[in-house]
């Protein structure tokens, strides 16, 4: 099968053949009709993920095909539409069958800790618990483009915050996981402020949902800036950034008994952030949790929200590249990397 695989961190995508993969006994192999680019894979490209062993391909955000399946693999069938979480669980361990495959200790995650989906051809282990079926309505480009933002966001205010109608909800930063969740919780019925540095990024903000925006550089405190507006805070704010400036605003954005979601990923020097827990924890009694990717499980209700209209992700896709572009696609993540998504469509050399 072609794929873009890069045999030294930093250095150039390139496009050649490699053996196809072999469909697992329990899984399915997928060929692939779309795969999102994310910054994610930029951290594995650049030597920053310990589970990206050279030479590797890229790529976490698919929709495909099921071209074969495993005689194991009882819940799918060649000829299936399909999708599946970038964080594969091993469907057995105690995790697993509790529903919480993203906490596995066995977990696989595809582009990461195995080749993916920059490829023709993915195989997904443990079929019947990873694969999602994609309803026929969506397409595969767009299915790709929801496979870590959005569904990442809809863990988070779904299932992590339990966000409710009616609440308000804060969201520290307006990057691709941060326009994500400004839709889903306008989508759910929440009131949305979002919190960003970047007029731009606001202004994206506002056309996706926002109710209100507030500039961080233009008040003092924007924890302070939240709690005022809201007559004294959110039910739920969310780090979309992972940088301790807005863990830190957000878990001051909280009314008492809030709840914080830490979306973005803490790299380098936040890592380990000081926290006022007398203060917010203690005497105010906010919770305080993380949320990393989505079960497969989870897809079905974020789906009928798609189908049903109620969440427009129309505008999510900015451009559609072939596999060749996918390289230079890559690279430019370096800068910022802004709300759309960019989806590889094309695999096979033009005839
Ligand atoms: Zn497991
Ligand atoms: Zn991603």
């Amino acid at each position: 099968m072609r794929a873009a695989i890069f045999e030294r961190f930093n250095q150039p995508l390139t496009v050649r053949e490699v053996p196809d993969p072999a469909c697992p006994p329990d899984g399915a192999l997928v060929k692939v009709a779309a795969c999102g680019v994310c910054r994610s894979d930029h951290h594995a490209w650049s030597g920053n993920d310990p589970d990206v062993v050279l030479p590797h391909v890229p790529g976490h955000e698919l929709a495909g095909i099921v071209i074969e399946t495993g005689p194991l693999c009882r819940g799918f069938r060649t000829g299936d539409r399909v999708t599946a979480p970038f964080i594969l669980g091993c469907g057995t361990c105690p995790d697993c069958r509790g529903g919480h495959p993203t906490i596995c200790d066995h977990q696989h995650v595809v582009g990461f800790s195995a080749w993916g989906a920059f490829a023709e051809y993915l195989p997904v282990p443990r079929a019947d618990f990873n694969l999602v079926r994609l309803p026929e309505t969506l397409s595969f480009e767009l299915a790709a483009a929801m496979g870590c933002r959005v569904t990442t966001a809809f863990q988070a205010l779904a299932y992590r915050a339990r966000l409710r109608a009616g609440e308000w909800i804060a969201i520290h930063g307006s990057g691709g996981v941060g326009i994500s969740a400004i839709a889903i919780a306008c989508a759910m019925g929440a009131r949305v402020i979002a919190v960003d540095i970047r007029a731009e990024a606001l202004d994206l903000a506002r056309a996706a949902g926002a109710h209100e925006v507030i500039d961080a550089t233009a008040v003092g405190d924007p924890g302070d800036a939240v709690r005022d507006l809201t007559g004294g805070g959110v039910h739920v704010s969310v780090d979309a950034l992972g940088i301790t400036d807005t863990f830190r605003n957000s878990i001051r954005s909280l009314r008492k008994f809030g709840r914080h979601v830490q979306v973005g990923m803490p790299v380098g020097p936040h890592v380990t952030v000081p926290l006022p827990l007398l203060e917010l924890v203690y005497s105010r009694q906010i919770a305080i949790c993380g949320s990393r990717g989505m079960p497969a499980a989870h897809f079905p209700p974020l789906l009928a929200m798609v189908e049903a209209g109620s969440l427009d992700l129309s505008s999510l896709i900015r451009r559609r590249i072939v596999l060749e572009e996918a390289g230079t696609a890559l690279a430019a993540l370096d800068r910022y990397s802004g709300a759309g998504i960019t989806v590889i469509d094309r695999f096979t050399v033009a005839t």
